[in-house]
C-alpha cells in the first residue's frame, strides 16, 4: 500500500495539474481571437480620429497631395497604414502609396470593411493583402459631413504583430501557469508532509496500544486536528492503563487474601471447570495444578460434588460437613454462587473450613463428661446399694452396720478425691492462677514429699530413699513442683508391692534440675506408655481403682509441668519398674496450655 504522504502529496499535485490545465484549456484557444479583437478595437478608434483629422480637407474639396501629407503624418503617428477612399471606391490618399502608384491602386469600393463601412459607418476584416503582402486587420470607419458621406477612412495593420503578440501574451499565460503549478505542487508536498509525517506517527502510536503496549504515547503536539487527535488517542491510553493498574491491583489484594486464608477456596464456572482454587487448598488437599480442569478431576468427593452442583442448579448457598478419609480431616464445605463473565451463567465458590480439631474437641469433651460421669457413678451406686442394706435392716446388726457405714465412708472419699482432682485439673486448664514464681532448691522439696510419704512406705513394707547430686537452684511455682513428685510418688507406692523400693533422684541435666522418681513395681506394657497421661486412662482400671486412684493424677501432673515449663517423661519395662523423669528448667516459662 501507498504511504499516506504519498497519496496525500499526488493528491494534491494532480489536483492542482488538473486545475492548471483546465485554465490552460479554457484560455489558450481564445487568446488569439481576443488579441485580434482587441487590435481591431484600437484601430477602429484610429480610423475615427483620421477621418476625423481628414474630414474638413474632404469637406474642402483638398487636392490630393494635402490629403496624402495628411494621411503620411497620421500612419506615422499611429504606426499603421492610412488610406482613404472616396464613397465611389477610388483610393484618394494612402500611406504606403503616393503620386502614380497611388493612381494605379485599384478600386477599394469591394473591400468588405469599405462596404461596410459606407453602408453602416464601420467595418472591420481580416484578408491578405496584396499591396503589403501580408495578412493585414482592417477597420473602416465612414467620413461624413452632416448627412453627406465623404468618404472612408481606413487604418491597417499587418496580422504579424497582432499574431506575436498573442503568441508573447500565451507564452507568458503559460510560463504564469508553470510557475503557478511548480509553486501549488511544492506547497501541496509540504501540506501533505506535514500533515501526513504527524498523522503516521498518531497511527503508529495507535497501532501500538493495539499491539498491547500501553506505554507508548503518541509525541504530535500540534493545535490542529492531527494534534487533538494525537491527545485523545493518549489520554485514552492514560485511562485505561489507570483502569489496568486498578483491575491488577485489586487482582493482587484479592490473591493476598485468598492466599492469606487459612480456609481452602475453590472457584468453578458454570461448567464446572477451576477457575481458582487458593494456596490453602492446593496444599490441603495436595492439588496440583487444577485450574482449567474440571473440578471432578481435582476433588473426588462425594459432598463436594453434591454443594457445587447444587448451587450451580439452583443458584442458592448450600452448607454441608465432608470427611476426607484418606486424609482423616473432616471441612464443613460451604457453597455460594458467584456471577459468571458477561453472558455466561454464575459460577459457584466452595470454601472448605477445616473442622476436624474441633470435632476432635468436642469428641474429648463428650468423653470427659461420660468418663466423668461414669466415675462418679460407680461409687455413688454402691454408696446407695449400701444406704439400702442399711435401711432394709443391716442397720440392726451393729458390725454389719459399722462395716457399711465403713463402705460408705470409703466410697465418699473416692468421689470427693475425684471431684477433688476435677476441680483442680479444671483450674489448671483454665490457667486461671499464674504460677508464683520463688526460687526453690529441688533436693529440698524431693525430701520434703520423701518425708510425706515415708509412714505410708513403711506401712506397706517398702523402702524409700531419696539421692541427691548437684542440681542448680531454679525459679519456679515450688508448689506446683511439689505436687507433681506427689503425685509420681504417691503412684510408685501404691503400685509397688511390698518388698520393693522407690528412688527419688535429683541432679543436673543440660543445665536444668531434673528430678526422678523411680520403683521396681510391675512396670507400665509399652503399648499404654503413650497414653497414660490421658485423662482417666489406666492400665488396669479394676487395681487402679481398688487402690483408691482416679485416673486422673498423671494427667494433672503433666498439666502442672506444663504450667511451669517443665517436661515429664517416662521409660518403664513390665514387671521390672518404672521411673518417671522431670525436667525442671533453671527459670520457670510455662507452655501454652493446649
Ligand atoms: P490412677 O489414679 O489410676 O493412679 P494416674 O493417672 O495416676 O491414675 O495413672 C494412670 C495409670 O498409670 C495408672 O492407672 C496405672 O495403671 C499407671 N501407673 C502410674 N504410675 C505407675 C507406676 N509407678 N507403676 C505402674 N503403673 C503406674
Amino acid at each position: 500500500m501507498m504511504g499516506l504522504r504519498a497519496r496525500i502529496g499526488i493528491t494534491a499535485v494532480a489536483a492542482s495539474a488538473a486545475a492548471l490545465l483546465a485554465v490552460l484549456a479554457i484560455a489558450l484557444p481564445g487568446l488569439r481571437q481576443r488579441t485580434t479583437q482587441q487590435v481591431a478595437t484600437s484601430l477602429e478608434a484610429q480610423a475615427r480620429l483620421v477621418a476625423r483629422l481628414v474630414q474638413p480637407a474632404l469637406a474642402q474639396g483638398a487636392d490630393a497631395r494635402t490629403l496624402d501629407a495628411l494621411v503620411d503624418s497620421a500612419s506615422g503617428d499611429l504606426h499603421a497604414r492610412v488610406t482613404v477612399v472616396a464613397p465611389d471606391g477610388r483610393v484618394v490618399a494612402d500611406s504606403a502609396a503616393s503620386g502614380e502608384a497611388l493612381d494605379a491602386l485599384e478600386n477599394h469600393g469591394n473591400r468588405p470593411e469599405v462596404q461596410a463601412a459606407l453602408r453602416a459607418g464601420r467595418g472591420t476584416s481580416v484578408r491578405h493583402s496584396a499591396t503589403v503582402e501580408d495578412d493585414l486587420v482592417y477597420s473602416a470607419v465612414a467620413i461624413r459631413d452632416g448627412a453627406r458621406t465623404l468618404g472612408v477612412a481606413r487604418v491597417a495593420l499587418p496580422l504579424r504583430g497582432v499574431r506575436e503578440q498573442a503568441r508573447h501574451l500565451a507564452g507568458a499565460v503559460v510560463i504564469a501557469l508553470v510557475l503557478a503549478f511548480v509553486i501549488t505542487a511544492l506547497l501541496s508536498v509540504m501540506l501533505s508532509s506535514s500533515l501526513a509525517g504527524p498523522l503516521e506517527s498518531v497511527m503508529e502510536a495507535a497501532r501500538q496500544f493495539a499491539a498491547g503496549n500501553l506505554d507508548a504515547r503518541s509525541t504530535v503536539s500540534r493545535r490542529d486536528e492531527v494534534g487533538e487527535l494525537a491527545r485523545i488517542l493518549n489520554r485514552s491510553a492514560d485511562q485505561l492503563q489507570e483502569r489496568i493498574t486498578e483491575i491488577a491491583r485489586d487482582r493482587a489484594r484479592i490473591d493476598a487474601i485468598l492466599s492469606a486464608m487459612e480456609d481452602g477456596v475453590l472457584a468453578v464456572d458454570h461448567q464446572g471447570v477451576v477457575l481458582l482454587a487458593n494456596q490453602a487448598l492446593r496444599a490441603s488437599l495436595g492439588l496440583r495444578d487444577p485450574v482449567g480442569h474440571p473440578y471432578v478431576e481435582a476433588v473426588r468427593q462425594r459432598e463436594v460434588g453434591l454443594v457445587l452442583e447444587h448451587v450451580l442448579k439452583t443458584g442458592e448457598r448450600k452448607v454441608m460437613e465432608a470427611e476426607l478419609h484418606h486424609l482423616r480431616r473432616v471441612y464443613a464445605l460451604t457453597g455460594v454462587p458467584f456471577p459468571g463473565s458477561e453472558g455466561t451463567p454464575h459460577g459457584a465458590v466452595l470454601t472448605f473450613h477445616d473442622v476436624t480439631e474441633r470435632r476432635r474437641l468436642d469428641q474429648v469433651r463428650r468423653d470427659f463428661v461420660a468418663n466423668a460421669s461414669h466415675e462418679l457413678r460407680t461409687p455413688l451406686t454402691s454408696i446407695r446399694g449400701f444406704v439400702e442394706a442399711l435401711e432394709d435392716g443391716a442397720a440392726a446388726d451393729p458390725l454389719t452396720a459399722e462395716r457399711f457405714l465403713g463402705k460408705i465412708h470409703t466410697h465418699a472419699d473416692r468421689m470427693g478425691a475425684l471431684v477433688e482432682d476435677l476441680l483442680e485439673l479444671s483450674r489448671l486448664e483454665s490457667g486461671e492462677r499464674p504460677p508464683v514464681l520463688e526460687p526453690v532448691d529441688v533436693a529440698e522439696v524431693a525430701d520434703d514429699v520423701a518425708a510425706s510419704f515415708a509412714e505410708l512406705a513403711e506401712r506397706k513394707g517398702l523402702k524409700l530413699a531419696c539421692r541427691h547430686d548437684p542440681a542448680p537452684t531454679v525459679t519456679t511455682d515450688g508448689d506446683r513442683l511439689r505436687r507433681i513428685l506427689e503425685n509420681l510418688v504417691e503412684n510408685a507406692v501404691k503400685y509397688t508391692p511390698t518388698g520393693g523400693s522407690v528412688r527419688i533422684e535429683t541432679g543436673r541435666h543440660d543445665g536444668a534440675a531434673q528430678v526422678s522418681v523411680s520403683d521396681d513395681g510391675p512396670g507400665i506394657p509399652a503399648e499404654h506408655l503413650p497414653r497414660i497421661f490421658e485423662r482417666f486412662y489406666r492400665v488396669d482400671k479394676a487395681r487402679s481403682r481398688d487402690l483408691g486412684g482416679t485416673g486422673l493424677g498423671l494427667s494433672i501432673v503433666k498439666h502442672l509441668a506444663e504450667s511451669i515449663g517443665a517436661t515429664v517423661g517416662v521409660t518403664s519395662e513390665a514387671g521390672r519398674g518404672t521411673r518417671f523423669r522431670v525436667v525442671v528448667p533453671v527459670v520457670a516459662s510455662p507452655l501454652a496450655s493446649p
